[in-house]
């Protein structure tokens, strides 16, 4: 600032409500050029509010049935009710347990704006260039000749819900006081945005709201509702901050946190998010948020049966939870994600690509990776951590390979299916024992009714061929008495008198 202006002629501006014009505005430089920021290639990035952004890309969806949320899996109902309160400039309250994908959504909601704005160059709460908020920006729009501007990216800022949060971290350092006492327009005493200040024009993600000290609640009441700030000193200032506020709590949590203030709470929309309605979204979250997806850009080759074992380990765990409240808090996403990594790590580590059973561990130690951490057993329960989990693993298993054994194994030729089965095997004393190992493969490749089956179950590669035999096996083991599991292997009985036994 080249002209140092007096307070009186600070304060001329200080209070002011501004609103440019084509004819009131300075001239705008963008990267040292004159731009005219009303002309057709600018005028989308700037005097819009976050509504008017969310109202045009929402109505734009409708006409064409897009979901304006792909980055969530599933939740049409949660999606359907934050559209329709952004859509009035609600803001809203997610409640749910962690680990659900509150935060994401968040983001989601972010991505309804433009991927980038125009902004006051090196305002710190990126103020939009005809109506700014910011002492400082105020005046170079008023007073100055030519004003530079920036592109800033879509902003997403998250506040975090802390017992130590301060009101500087919060709201920030501003100062009527120092102003008066001559201190320049844009010197850090006068004014440092807090977090909530620097959401303006994007998402500010108030996480676990209720942890937010009280006191800092009532302000930010002020900040948010009345769209001012009562500073140290006592001036009331009005901080026209724009920004979509969306908040979590998490209610499991409520010990140990103060609650989220009535007239906060009483402004914002509450909308539950809790898991993953079906086996196949819980799948699908889990392989897009695995650490080999996001490494390598693509998913790894897990079969559905493996990935429904792994997804159905977590969702039985949450069961037990609700049924007998054993566990103390819900088994979230990151359960999922992570029993997918751990299990894979293991397929990686061997150098292979498609999962077996092996790759759960001996005794499961990989889903005791995964979970053991995120389930803490009821004082007083009858079973131990270890125990618990393996029962998961049991009922997982026991429900896929019933679902094989359903699904694809063929009813009409039953009796071919198990003496080609038995023919594959190497004979041992009661039957023959298949061992599900590579050299297997060619034998099953001559087979007529197996391999038309292993083609149902889409195994191609010799990988998936073997990973798909071994689950069929398994289930036959679980759902018949044709076949147990023997010495790591599978033992298939004769069945010379199969038209006695009944299926
Ligand atoms: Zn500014």
């Amino acid at each position: 600032m080249s002209y140092k202006p007096t307070f009186s002629e600070v304060e001329s501006v200080l209070y002011a409500d501004i609103r440019l014009t084509k004819g009131s505005a300075p001239k705008f430089y963008l990267g040292g050029k004159e731009i005219d920021i009303w002309s057709e290639e600018f005028l989308a990035y700037h005097s819009k509010s976050t509504t008017d952004y969310v109202r045009e890309r929402i109505l734009q969806a409708e006409r064409t049935g897009e979901d304006v949320f792909p980055d969530i899996v599933g939740k049409k109902r949660e999606k359907e009710l934050v559209k329709n309160a952004l859509f009035s400039g609600s803001p809203i309250l997610f409640r749910g347990d962690r680990g659900f994908g509150k935060t994401t959504f968040s983001k989601a909601i972010a991505k309804l704006l433009p991927s980038k704005l125009l902004a006051i160059k090196d305002c710190r709460i990126h103020d939009d260039p005809t109506r700014p908020v910011c002492f400082s920006c105020k005046w170079r729009v008023t007073h100055e000749e030519r004003v530079e501007l920036e592109w800033v990216p879509r902003i997403w800022v998250r506040i975090p819900g802390d017992p130590m949060l301060t009101t500087r971290q919060l709201i920030g350092g501003i100062s009527i006081q120092k102003l008066r006492e001559g201190y320049e327009l844009d010197h850090p005493e006068v004014f440092i945005p807090g977090r909530a200040l620097k959401a303006n024009r994007g998402v500010g993600y108030f996480d676990e709201l209720g942890a937010i000290p009280s006191s800092m609640q009532t302000m930010l009441h002020e900040l948010l509702e009345e769209k001012q700030i009562t500073t140290s000193e006592g001036d009331i200032i009005p901080m026209k901050i724009d920004a979509i506020e969306i908040a979590s709590t998490n209610p499991s949590n409520y010990r140990g946190t103060s609650v989220i203030k009535e007239p906060l709470l009483d402004r914002m929309e509450v909308i539950e998010i809790g898991p993953p309605e079906s086996v196949e979204e819980e799948i699908e979250i889990a392989l897009r948020n695995m650490y080999y997806t996001k490494r390598f850009g693509q998913r790894p080759p897990i079969p559905e049966w493996h990935a429904r074992i792994m997804a159905q380990i977590v969702r039985f765990g949450r069961n037990a939870q609700k049924g007998r409240a054993q566990l103390s808090a819900a088994l979230s996403c990151r359960a999922t994600i992570k029993l997918f990594d751990h299990v894979y790590s293991r397929v990686e580590r061997r150098g292979g690509r498609v999962p077996m059973f092996k790759d759960y561990g001996e005794n499961y130690e990989m889903v005791k990776l995964a979970l053991g951490g995120r389930i803490e057993l009821e004082y007083g329960s009858r079973m131990n951590k270890d125990d618990f989990i393996s029962a998961l693993v049991a009922e997982a298993l026991k429900a896929e390979c019933k679902r094989i054994y359903e699904d694809y194994l063929p009813r009409e030729q039953f009796e071919t299916f198990l003496k080609e089965l038995y023919a594959l095997g190497e004979k041992v004393d009661g039957g023959s024992l298949i061992r599900v190992e590579k050299d297997i493969i060619p034998s099953l490749r001559r087979t007529k009714t197996v391999s038309a089956l292993l083609t149902r179950m889409k195994a191609q590669d010799d990988e998936t061929t073997l990973s798909a035999i071994e689950v069929v096996l398994n289930s036959l083991s679980h759902c018949s008495d044709f076949v147990s599991k023997f010495d790591h292997g599978y033992l298939i009985k004769e069945v010379r008198d199969f038209a006695k036994t009944s299926l």
